[in-house]
């Protein structure tokens, strides 16, 4: 799973001094601005500012902002690098509960399809390499129940207890690797997993047969090994629709058209995003520097890079992505104006926040 390359990709980060004090609106406030625009559907900048202003809220609209794509392996015990505990997991959620996350699909990110309430912050939660504490089936009383301590049952319990926040998420499986990572490590569930996991709102990713490195494969073989990707899936969701694949160690093929699509002994693939390994926040789908075809990614844990601290940059920095709760309207502030993807004019309405009104908010 791991390598010296992804080790690499770490050590070549460089964000330490963004991290200071935190200024989290916190819940109460998250409330107040669900209401204010729900009320006002920010059909004008003056509109959401005045609001903003009455409902003394801390931020206005954002949707050129910064969005997260968390990235789990192993969860279990004890906490390392690649191993997250079900505790800190548990954690994790509540904290982006706690700080306006929402979520949302890969997908949903990748093609910029945000439906997300005024307020709020949209990311996706990807798991990696198919682990047995990713999905663990256990017997309780005589019968077959998930795991309440495997990634899953903490999802699922979650979302139980907070309605307004629909946990969903992307696993990047392997289906032909070594027992312990081979579609859950349960053989006699495999195909049982695969079904709820796909009748329960996640999505099954290609994580390629047995996450090998594409960047050492022939064309042929890059076409290979996502091809029969597909083919092991549909042995046991026959219509199945792969949609996106996360790059093992997040090594690029050679030729990158073949990481989108291609064809080995009649199967073919087509993927609409493909995730890297990666160690940061992704641009806003609406920037101009986003690609749907190389999705960054952070890495879930206690190390410096983890998902809190880029929260904590975000919100001190205001580069946060923050919903205005109009999946129809991109607003963002007036400076981040060159930052638009040209051509979204077309898609959606777009309003641009002016300066004064960021400062009559203060
Ligand atoms: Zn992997």
């Amino acid at each position: 799973m791991l390598s010296s390359g992804k080790q690499t990709i770490l050590a070549a980060l460089a964000i330490s001094s963004l991290f200071a004090a935190s200024c989290s609106p916190g819940k109460s406030s998250s409330a107040s601005i669900k209401d204010s625009v729900n009320t006002t559907t920010a059909d004008s900048v003056k509109a959401v500012t005045t609001v903003a202003r009455l409902k003394n809220i801390n931020y206005i609209p954002n949707e050129l902002g910064k969005v997260m794509v968390l990235e789990y392996h192993l969860i279990g015990y004890p906490e390392d690098r690649w191993r997250r505990t079900p505790e800190n997991f548990r954690k994790d959620l509540q904290m982006l509960y706690d700080n306006d996350f929402y979520p949302v699909s890969v997908l949903d990110i990748a093609y910029g399809n945000l439906n997300v309430p005024a307020g709020k912050t949209p990311f996706a939660i990807t798991l990696d390499d198919s682990s047995a504490g990713q999905f663990r089936y256990i017997e309780k009383n005589g019968q077959l129940v998930v795991d309440p301590n495997c990634a899953l049952g903490i999802m699922e319990d979650f979302k139980k207890k907070h309605s307004d926040f629909p946990i969903t998420a992307t696993f990047y499986v392997l289906p032909a690797i070594k027992p312990t990572l081979r579609l859950f490590a349960q053989p006699e569930y495999k195909k049982q997993k695969l079904e709820w996991l796909v009748q329960n709102g996640y999505e099954i990713g290609s994580h390629n047969w047995y996450h090998s490195m594409l960047s050492k494969l022939s064309d042929a073989g890059v076409q290979e090994h996502l091809s029969m990707f597909v083919k092991e899936i549909r042995e046991f969701l026959p219509d199945y629709e792969v949609k996106t694949m996360a790059l093992p160690l997040g090594m690029h093929a050679k030729n990158r058209a073949l990481e989108v699509s291609g064809e080995f002994e009649g199967t073919k693939y087509n993927h609409q995003a493909v995730l890297l390994v990666g160690s940061v926040s992704s641009v806003s789908p609406y920037s101009k520097d986003f690609n749907r075809l190389a999705i960054q990614r952070v890495q879930a844990g206690e190390h410096t890079e983890n998902p809190e601290t880029f929260m904590k940059s975000q919100i001190k920095h205001k580069t946060r992505f923050v919903s205005d709760g109009d999946p129809k309207t991109i607003s963002a502030p007036e400076k981040l104006k060159d930052q638009l993807r040209p051509g979204l004019e077309k898609k959606y309405n777009v309003k641009w926040i002016k300066e004064e009104a960021e400062l009559a908010r203060k």
